[in-house]
């Protein structure tokens, strides 16, 4: 049987076995995934050994997505990007780094919230390793305009460097909470942790445009107060990073197999699962 693991410190709360098992039966591919601890100074060792094992390939968690582009061998376009990995294959003695995050994201705001980002003007809050993992992929689905906004002001200014010869069409910017008094968005994406602490980035509420979604990258947490706050601002699109999380597993799923599980199933199953349980 061929055999994946996503490989975290700590692990145990991942979902991601769940989705990969679910996808599995929906696709009847015979493999086994597990979660895998690795010790926080043992990163390279625990993959290598899963590698010697038979391992055939493994998503990466916090804290290692970092680590995981160094010890990657070979990085595709999006993972050298996002200067991060997710999802390593092995080829032999090659380590392919991967990263489907921002791939997750824009398929789950087109293909499940029937977003549309073509022509569209979006706001990124944080500057942090998951907003850059998923600038490039947005870029890819052109926006008119992308504005990358960070409580320390640099980083954002870093990453419209980083990007700007990404930008094709799109008007890259980047800049303070405080320069955003006055404009709008048609999608606002809270990439902060800020939800994690259960606390707000400074946003004015006119950042959201009539009909707008807001989209905190966050899930399980419920209605944050980034998602509280653009409802009070008046907006009734609102949705956690559940659906990313599935779709960049099925995107890793996709490269592994050769087969695209029905991604939009699953989502529904375990949002009606976590309704249950809430
Ligand atoms: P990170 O690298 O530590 O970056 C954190 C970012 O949040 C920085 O830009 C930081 O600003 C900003 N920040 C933190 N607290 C803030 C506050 N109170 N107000 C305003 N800004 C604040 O973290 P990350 O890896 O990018 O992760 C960000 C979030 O994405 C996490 O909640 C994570 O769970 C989520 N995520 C979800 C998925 C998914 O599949 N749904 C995938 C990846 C990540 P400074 O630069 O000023 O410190």
């Amino acid at each position: 049987m061929d055999r994946y693991a996503v490989i975290g410190h700590p692990i145990k709360h991942s979902k991601s076995p769940q989705i990969h098992a679910a996808f599995a039966r929906q696709t009847k591919q015979e493999m086994e995934y597990k979660p895998l601890l690795a010790p926080l100074d043992g990163f390279a060792d625990t993959v290598r050994a899963f590698r010697d094992e038979g391992g055939r390939g493994a998503n990466v968690t916090v804290p290692f997505k970092l680590q995981a582009c160094s010890l990657s061998t070979r990085l595709t376009e999006r993972a050298r990007a996002a200067g991060a990995v997710n999802t390593l294959t092995f080829e032999g003695d090659v380590i392919v780094g991967d990263n489907t995050d921002g791939a997750g994201l824009v398929r789950d705001l087109a293909n499940n919230l029937a977003c549309p980002l073509a022509g569209s003007h979006i706001l990124l809050l944080g500057a942090g390793g998951a907003a850059r993992g998923v600038i490039l992929p947005l870029l890819l689905a052109r926006p008119a305009v992308l504005t990358i906004t960070n409580r320390t002001v640099e980083r954002a200014y870093e990453l419209r460097a980083l990007f700007a010869d990404r930008a094709g069409g799109t008007q890259l910017t980047a800049g303070g909470y405080d320069d955003l008094e006055g404009w709008s968005f048609d999608l606002v994406i809270n990439a902060t942790s800020a939800s994690l602490e259960n606390q707000l980035p400074p946003i004015p509420e006119s950042v959201f445009a009539p009909g707008a979604l807001a989209y905190d990258l966050m899930y399980g947490k419920g209605v944050t107060p980034f998602l509280a706050a653009a409802r009070s601002a008046g907006c009734d699109l609102i949705a956690d990073g559940l659906g990313m999380l599935v779709e960049q597993a099925a995107e890793s799923f996709a490269l592994w197999r050769g087969v695209r599980p029905d991604s939009a199933r699953v989502l529904a199953r375990m949002r009606r699962k976590q309704a249950f349980t809430r």
